[in-house]
């Protein structure tokens, strides 16, 4: 895979009133439109931070936002140019990655004065295409391997088939036009609050679940594209949530799905790897054909600047830069 054809991005979300309460103070610093720097907190307490550098950690991506981007700022920097390839035909994917509480659901869907990336690039996506185009979205959760419609709460269990070209399909998925912004709002909103959350120990309320929008694009009756944008379940560890039972299986298969997402990912970005094994999960098969070959992808990391989230956002940041340096 060309290098062009993956960006990988991350995005520190500000410290919050909470992690103010805990005095929990900046380990993260975003240093320039590329580059942060991760701190380990514990040095920085005892205050050594100068005598130990080696404490102190570089990461670089193909972009860096800060407190001070909106989401404007994410879109025009990094999926603003995909829209273009969508628009030539080509398929893409986008991800939002990181431990839960990280702000994965702010950049996707955001708010409604905030809207998210799912509603700016379907935005910038009618912008481009002209009335012989016809565009389609679906949205849909993928919970413990198994895949359900977020329009559509009655329809159960769906299937997810590939036919002897290759294509995958959904049979059953609803498809629905969004003719304008505030009724794809609405459908992310709705949508959202279907999919599966539940308590943990660690966090309030944990999406675990990868709530996927497909958005399809179709001219004269064919499939011209496909545009995938995915906010991923959190990629928090189950060890570090002391679950058990139940938590801890449906932490094994997140685990699972995250894995094969990042083998896959590693994968393409390898300039010596050929084959690439999206068989092991869901949400990879789902992606075959959106990730990969021709298809521009985007993986936009999620940490908190948070001392009391050190793990969780070095655990992050390697994963991201993983895929950046391959
Ligand atoms: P996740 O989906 O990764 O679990 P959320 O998107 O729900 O995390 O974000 C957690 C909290 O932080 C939410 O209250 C959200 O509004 C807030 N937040 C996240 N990112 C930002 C940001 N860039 N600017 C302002 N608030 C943010
Ligand atoms: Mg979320």
């Amino acid at each position: 895979m060309q290098k062009q054809q993956l960006t990988v991005v991350v995005r520190v979300r500000p410290l919050n009133t909470a992690e103010k309460a805990k005095r929990a103070f900046q380990c993260v610093f975003p240093l320039d439109k590329k580059r942060v720097l991760l701190v380990d907190p514990e040095k920085f307490e005892n205050n050594i931070l100068r005598q130990n550098r080696q404490h102190e950690r570089k990461f670089e991506f193909d972009a860096t936002f800060g407190a001070v981007s909106n989401q404007e700022d994410v879109h025009e920097t990094t999926t603003g140019p995909i829209i273009d390839s969508v628009v030539q035909g080509y398929n893409a994917t986008v991800f939002a990655y990181g431990a839960t509480g990280s702000g994965k659901t702010y950049t996707m869907i955001g708010t409604r004065d905030r809207p998210g990336l799912m509603t700016l690039m379907t935005k910038a996506l009618y912008e481009k295409l002209d009335n012989q185009y016809q565009v389609l979205l679906s949205y849909m959760e993928i919970y413990n391997e198994i895949i359900r419609d977020l329009l559509n709460p009655t329809g159960g269990d769906l299937e997810l088939l590939e036919d002897e070209r290759g294509n995958i399909r959904v049979p059953g998925l609803s498809a629905v036009k969004a003719p304008n912004l505030s009724k794809i709002m609405q459908i992310l909103q709705e949508g959202n609050l279907r999919r599966t959350q539940e308590e943990t120990m660690a966090n309030k309320t944990s999406s675990r679940s990868h709530a996927l929008l497909q958005v399809m694009i179709v001219k004269n009756k064919a499939l011209h594209s496909k545009l995938f944008m995915i906010d991923l379940a959190g990629s928090e560890r189950a060890s570090n949530t002391q679950n058990r039972g139940i938590r801890l299986k449906e932490g094994a298969a997140i685990n699972r799905s995250l894995l094969a997402l990042g083998n896959v990912i590693n994968s393409l970005a390898s300039k010596t790897t050929k084959y690439v094994n999206y068989r092991d999960s869901k949400l990879t098969r789902l992606l075959k054909d959106s990730l990969g070959g021709t298809a521009k992808t985007c993986m936009i990391a999620h940490v908190t600047p948070s001392s009391t989230n050190f793990e969780e956002t070095y655990n992050t940041l390697m994963y991201a830069s993983r895929a950046m340096n391959i």
